[in-house]
């Protein structure tokens, strides 16, 4: 694990694109520092009477294309410039897929885990005591992260709501469908990744059936697997936590996920051969799928890596300096804010349903999601063959010149 401060690796690709694009000085000045940090101590009540005090955090970057936006986290190793480095980074996420929305992140530090569900529903309403005047459908809209729900979402809303009078669901994304979620947001991550899988196919030049191997088959990682191979694509490799599994002729992802819910693991899925999750990243696959966790990719295995492409599916899989060996190898790497932006970009849709009180057909939302995802993509790749740079650095050029330009018209 890359043990590089998240938000110091944000900053250095700020700068990056800002000498590219001879960025305005007082734009990158304003650029290199969030807009407003809110730092919270929330006292829990605990079921057995003790009381104990948890870190919470809400980072509004930039405002300047719409409302902050972005989820919030619980983990036990949440902490500032962590989340000064997600705010940032949805920032960009958000502009690349042209959404009408700034960047910003919150978290907890707590193991929700250790929570029974009356604690945790204390703990979500009693960070939304604290935080609820510096956010609102026009101002900061969260939504689910790393072991946030969409209960919890419905908790937080309905809390929102309370302490303001009025019903409000727009305040918050990623929401129960009975709360004015939307239909498709679940798969939105997935289906989106798979927009960018064709389009990456298609200027590559990858022949029908190409191979994929998907390391984390979750939410994200199955839903992209069974698209993929919908549209034509051959997955040879998945893995979950526990292990990988392999079958160079290709894997019934559906049979897998059904083995999946009913043992609780990929692992012994008749016909395959068991690989870890190291070794999964390093098959003779054509398309490489990172969609577990950070920092899978690194300086010492980036070598090794035989795939052409690959899609960052997870955030953050690939460190820096595997960026830089991969770029030498000729590998594609194609950027987490442009293939998982499918998920961002359907809040949006849900947030734009709740403010007119008009609801769509799951097939409505997923063709509009397809149009934000084709655009990101020609957008992006407009970029890269403008200034001759890989696909991250295209990616922050694209979103930093359109983040300036807002930033320019409003007054710097
Ligand atoms: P998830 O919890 O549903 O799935 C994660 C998967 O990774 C599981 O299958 C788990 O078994 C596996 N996993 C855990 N540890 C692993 C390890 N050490 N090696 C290999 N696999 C491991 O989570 P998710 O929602 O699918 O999110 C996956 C990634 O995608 C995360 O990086 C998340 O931040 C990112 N992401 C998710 C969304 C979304 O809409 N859910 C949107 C954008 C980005």
């Amino acid at each position: 694990m890359s043990k590089v401060n998240p938000y110091k690796s944000a900053l250095q690709q700020l700068n990056n694109a800002a000498k590219i694009l001879n960025l305005d000085s007082r734009i990158l000045a304003k650029l290199q520092k969030p807009t407003r940090v809110i730092s919270v101590s929330i006292p829990l009540a605990m079921d057995n009477g003790e009381t104990k005090v948890f870190d919470g955090y809400r980072v509004q970057y930039n405002d300047a294309r719409g409302p902050f936006k972005g989820g919030i986290r619980y983990h036990q190793m949440v902490n500032m410039d962590e989340i000064k480095a997600f705010a940032f980074w949805m920032m960009i996420k958000n502009a690349v897929v042209n959404i009408p929305y700034g960047g910003g992140k919150g978290g907890i530090a707590v193991d929700p885990k250790k929570l029974s569900k009356n604690e945790l529903e204390k703990l979500s309403r009693k960070f939304i005591d604290l935080i609820y005047k510096d956010i609102g459908p026009h101002t900061d809209v969260p939504a689910p992260d790393v072991n946030t729900t969409p209960q919890i979402m419905g908790w937080m809303v309905d809390e929102y709501s309370k302490l303001v009078g009025k019903y409000t669901p727009a305040v918050i994304t990623g929401k129960p469908l009975s709360m004015g979620g939307s239909q498709g947001r679940e798969e939105a991550t997935g289906f989106g990744g798979v927009e960018i899988l064709k389009q990456v196919a298609r200027a590559a030049k990858l022949k029908k059936g190409a191979t994929i191997a998907v390391q984390g088959i979750g939410n994200v990682g199955s839903f992209f697997a069974e698209l993929a191979i919908d549209a034509g694509f051959k997955v040879v490799a998945v893995s979950d936590s526990k292990s990988g599994i392999y079958n160079p002729k290709g894997l019934d992802i559906k049979k897998v996920l059904e083995q999946k819910k009913a043992m609780g693991t990929v692992k012994n899925y008749p016909g395959t051969v068991e690989v870890t999750n190291e070794k999964l990243l390093e098959l003779p696959v054509d398309v490489l799928v990172p969609a577990a966790l950070e920092n899978q990719l690194h300086k010492n295995n980036a070598k090794r890596v035989k795939a052409k492409i690959i899609i960052e599916m997870a955030n953050g899989p690939t460190t820096p300096e595997a960026d830089i060996i991969f770029h030498k190898r000729g590998i594609w790497v194609i950027p987490d804010v442009l293939s998982n932006s499918g998920g961002v970009a359907t809040s949006y849709l849900e947030w734009t349903q709740n403010l007119s009180g008009y609801y769509w057909t799951k097939a409505e939302v997923l063709k509009r999601l397809n149009v934000y995802m084709s655009d990101a993509w020609r957008d992006v790749l407009q970029v890269r063959n403008q200034y001759k740079v890989d696909f991250r650095n295209a990616a922050f050029i694209l979103a930093i010149n359109r983040i300036a330009a807002a930033m320019q018209d409003r007054g710097i």
